[in-house]
């Protein structure tokens, strides 16, 4: 039996927490191809991608946040299945710019990351997070720029948005799409961000969202919405 002939499957935030661990890897080169869509999740070092990693999937302890200096940094991967079919994973991808990692160490892993982006098949959308406070440091560029080319969608998520108020979230959001509409042709023109917060849960439904259709597994709009008249 194939995916197809079961009925669809019910919005991801209801079964993500299903999500298990699939594999660490230490370098990009040891994952084996697969055909399965995988979404990469990047971030600088403490930006808040395990917090955000975490919310997402409705866990607690999923993804760890890795700071003590010289410890290796993994990539790991989850898997998500659905009536014993796999429908998707997440590449936890080590947080970049990490200040205590020498700089021969930093410059070999930043050469893994970018051929990992421009070449891994199985990508089907970037994650990426960064502090809503620090967001687009060059570090956060490079990566737009390895992966964008290959037209793929990368959704940001402009996290510890609590940490602002409500003004501040407004012109940080503002500043920040205005910022990827200027770059839109070196990122692949599919960029789009959002306020994220894993403390307020504020921007999950839209990650969700994003990761549903990156996965092939959105559900079936409402008839009544695609109707003339109908709420888009
Ligand atoms: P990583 O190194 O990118 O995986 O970052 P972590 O998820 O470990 O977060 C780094 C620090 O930021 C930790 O102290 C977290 O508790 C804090 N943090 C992460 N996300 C949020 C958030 O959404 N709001 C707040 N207030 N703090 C956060």
């Amino acid at each position: 039996m194939s995916l197809t002939d079961h009925p669809p499957p019910p919005p991801l935030k209801d079964w993500i927490h299903q999500i298990a661990f699939l594999t660490s890897a230490p370098h990009a080169a040891d994952l084996a191809l697969s055909d399965i869509p995988e979404i990469a999740i990047a971030g600088r070092s403490n930006a808040g991608k395990s917090s955000a990693l975490n919310c997402i999937c409705g866990r607690r302890r999923l993804a760890f946040s890795s700071k003590t200096p010289g410890r290796t940094q993994l990539i790991n991967l989850f898997s998500l299945s659905l009536h014993e079919h796999e429908v998707g994973r997440l590449v936890d991808l080590p947080g970049y710019g990490y200040a205590a990692v020498d700089r021969t160490t930093k410059t070999r892993w930043q050469q893994e990351l970018s051929r990992f982006l421009a070449q891994r098949d199985s990508l089907a959308g970037l994650l990426l997070v960064m502090d809503a406070r620090h967001a687009f440091g060059p570090l956060d560029i490079n990566m737009l720029e390895w992966f964008g080319h290959r037209g793929r969608p990368i959704h940001v998520l402009l996290t510890k948005a609590d940490k602002l108020s409500r003004q501040e979230q407004m012109q940080t959001l503002t500043k920040a799409q205005r910022f990827i509409q200027e770059h839109a042709m070196q990122w692949g023109g599919q960029v789009t961000a959002t306020l994220f917060s894993a403390t307020t849960r504020q921007g999950r439904e839209e990650a969700l969202d994003k990761i549903a259709a990156w996965w092939g597994i959105l559900p079936k709009k409402n008839p009544a919405s695609d109707s003339p008249g109908g709420n888009a």
